[in-house]
């Protein structure tokens, strides 16, 4: 380790510390990569300029960093206008590839296609030139093969109908749900090239202000530990980690005896992630109840009324973990009843506000004025007592912690919160969702800061990130805020 992370100095200028009893103050020390209640005689001091603020580390709860660094090696789907429109962006990719190599592409939105469907493995075929071809969507869930890929995936024989494959009189449309366990075959990613994909994530990263992560995907198991560790072990990746446990990977990677908050190769051990519509072995009651075996809390992820009904259920009946608190991922749709029985659930929720800015268009399209009122919740759940959290998902979205805060703060009246709140839903409440503390400037907190050119809410722009700090070091600075610390800036 280099020795500026053991360095201190003083910042002076507005702070927002997301702490209780102190939520403003104008110096704050650093020491040892932490805040600290005072620094030593002579330790540097730097001015932030007049105007900026600086505020805890946007900490992003809920993201998929492995899905993020693929997604920047395949073929970008996003924003995606019609079916022909993806064949056109896939045809291009296929006629420059070496032949036989798998084609991937992400990032389409099945619900902005003029088509009114998704692509089919017959769409595919017409541009694949015998390419073996996998399209994912936004969310991960809705996966596309073209004909050459599922028969290399096996699925092209005969009587073979897995759970996810989607059937038309009884031969695959190429279309797959929740069946990541059908894709282990698909050629993986050279490692060198997935490696410099994780930097670019990172980088991204820092430059948005985001300093800590939790990676929620459903299939973390060991080897996701070994992967993130090595990125975040190698500094490819700047921030923290916290890596939730696949509900059915689980045994595999507490074999060792790692508990809920642990640090292991580097990255924190989080919740178990529980996607019930994707358990193959368990239902979501015997996931649950695992998970309490073992002392975790549980991280379920639900979209729609009757799957947080059940959630709610099932949560009702399980003893309270011993660590931690659960959390409800997204809930995209909840109930004024349901409100209240989250509440009572004592469950964290982590939602997703920017989302329901990305699909207005959509749901404009498929709500009703009230169904739109039991969408991504947020102020009725703080009113209910609710810690709420708000996260990217991305790739399902890129990360940005403003845009997120803006979006929170501008949703429409009953589920708008106010911009302090905001704020918090990406600092101090990101933090406490997970195992590990994070999101404040309180004396014995991570020294992770954002500068910003000005507070949220604070004009129309949102705010731009000046400077990012991670543990008392400058990682992206290109204004020259902590020029005085010469030496400690070290650029991501
Ligand atoms: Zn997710």
């Amino acid at each position: 380790m280099d020795d500026s992370a053991t360095r201190e100095f003083l910042l002076d200028g507005r702070i927002l510390t997301a702490g209780s009893r102190r939520p403003v103050t104008d110096q704050l020390a650093v020491g040892d990569g932490r805040v600290v209640p005072v620094v030593s005689h002579g330790a540097p001091r730097v001015r932030l300029p007049p105007g900026t603020v600086a505020v805890p580390g946007f900490v992003d709860p809920h993201l998929h960093l492995a899905a993020m660094a693929a997604a920047r090696l395949s073929v970008d789907l996003a924003g995606a206008r019609s079916v022909a429109d993806v064949l056109d962006r896939l045809d291009a990719k296929a006629r420059r590839t070496r032949a036989g190599a798998w084609i991937r592409g992400r990032g389409y939105d099945p619900w902005r296609l003029a088509e009114g469907r998704s692509p089919t493995r017959t769409d595919l075929d017409r541009v694949a030139r015998g390419h073996p071809v996998t399209i994912h969507d936004a969310t991960g869930h809705e996966v596309v093969c073209n004909s050459t890929a599922l028969s290399r995936l096996g699925l092209e024989r005969p009587g073979c109908a897995p759970r996810g494959v989607e059937l038309d009189a009884g031969r695959p449309t190429g279309r797959l749900y929740d069946a990541d366990h059908l894709l282990k075959a698909v050629k993986r990613l050279p490692l060198d090239a997935l490696d410099d994909a994780a930097r670019a994530v990172s980088a991204d990263l820092v430059r948005a202000g985001v300093t800590a992560v939790t990676d929620a995907t459903h299939t973390n198991g060991s080897a996701a530990f070994d992967l993130l560790g090595r990125w975040r072990r190698a500094g490819l990746v700047r921030q923290r980690i916290e890596v939730m446990i696949g509900a059915e990977q689980l045994g595999a990677v507490v074999a060792g005896g790692a508990r809920f908050g642990d640090t292991v190769s580097g990255l924190t051990v989080g919740h178990v992630k529980i996607v019930p519509e994707a358990l193959v072995i368990d239902d979501l009651r015997q996931a649950v109840t695992r998970a309490r075996r073992h002392g975790f809390p549980v991280a379920i992820h639900t979209l729609d009324i009757a799957s947080l009904a059940e959630a709610l259920e099932v949560l009702a009946q399980a003893p309270p973990p011993k660590l931690g608190r659960d959390r409800l991922e997204h809930v995209a749709l909840a109930l004024d009843e349901q409100v209240d029985l989250i509440a009572r659930s004592g469950a964290y929720v982590v939602t997703q506000p920017a989302l329901v800015h990305h699909r207005r268009e959509l749901y404009r399209r498929e709500l009703s004025a009230v169904e739109r009122g039991w969408l991504y919740r947020a102020g009725s759940l703080l009113a209910a007592g609710v810690r709420v959290a708000a996260s990217s998902d991305a790739p399902v979205v890129d990360v940005t912690p403003l845009e997120t805060v803006r979006a929170a703060a501008e949703r429409q009246p009953g589920e708008r919160v106010t911009w302090d709140e905001a704020l918090a839903m990406v600092t101090v409440a990101a933090g406490r969702v997970g195992a590990a503390s994070a999101g404040t400037l309180t004396p014995g907190a991570r020294a992770d800061l954002v500068v910003l050119d000005r507070e949220p809410g604070a004009g129309p722009a949102n705010p731009a990130v000046l400077a990012t700090v991670i543990d008392g070091q400058v990682v992206f600075d290109p204004e020259g805020c902590f020029a005085a610390l010469g030496s400690l800036v070290a650029p991501a």
